[in-house]
């Protein structure tokens, strides 16, 4: 048996996947910067905490899925790919989501996975821009910062990103969210990282808020930005 097998990590089951499958969406191949961040984050999340107690850590972490062989392998191969700005098959990068989902503290996991993809995709944007945008502190850097960050939100996240003068909103037509839990419980994955895309780059500070949910029956998944003390 292979170490995550028993996890149904291996050989994920596509066949229950409930939502009506989108014919466009499956030929949309997925940045692996995507399942990247979430499997990070698992590990990240299943890292002991330095607390003096090595040796009863020692039980728990054999048990532990992020620190497993099984997902060390597959993040080396994501990491090999996002460096090559490659893709994986939509399949594999839900079955990541519902990896994910099924965790007791999966709210963590899509928080944590959406800031680390947000910090990847501006990584990975077009260099001159980004290094103006951040050393620019006035109106034009904000700006081109605004254009990195949508930019680097469709390119990663197959999102519409859009910075107006009245503030930001993020929609996402199709979510892997959705796919992988159509309740909507994993969308929290893209709010976690369109916030920390405008916070790096325009300096945002507050929540994106999902005011509209293809979970709650509604047509996109959509969000909008919420500035701390902004009511
Ligand atoms: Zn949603």
């Amino acid at each position: 048996m292979s170490p995550g097998s028993s996890f149904g990590y291996s050989n994920p089951r596509w066949t229950d996947c409930s939502l009506t499958p989108l014919a466009q969406f499956s030929s949309l191949p997925v940045h692996a910067i995507i399942p990247l961040s979430l499997l990070e984050a698992l590990r990240n999340l299943d890292t002991p905490v330095e607390d003096g107690l090595e040796e009863l850590a020692g039980e728990i972490v054999s048990k532990r899925l992020g620190l497993s062989a099984t997902v060390a392998a597959q993040i080396n191969r994501y990491q090999d790919a996002a460096k090559r700005d490659g893709r994986v098959a939509t399949d594999e990068a839900i079955a990541v989501f519902r990896l994910a989902s099924r965790r007791p503290d999966a709210q963590l996991v899509f928080a944590d996975a959406g800031r680390r993809a947000a910090r990847y995709a501006a990584r990975s944007s077009a260099l001159p821009a980004r290094a103006l945008a951040q050393v620019t502190p006035s109106g034009m850097g904000k700006a081109i910062g605004a254009r990195v960050a949508t930019n680097a939100a469709r390119r990663v996240l197959n999102a519409s990103l859009r910075v107006g003068a009245d503030g930001a909103v993020a929609q996402v037509p199709s979510p892997l969210s959705i796919h992988a839990v159509p309740d909507g419980g994993a969308c929290s994955f893209y709010g976690a990282a369109f916030g920390e895309l405008l916070r790096m780059m325009t300096g945002f500070e507050g929540l994106m808020v999902h005011d509209r949910c293809r979970g709650r029956g509604e047509d996109a998944c959509h969000w909008r930005a919420m500035p701390v003390g902004g009511y």
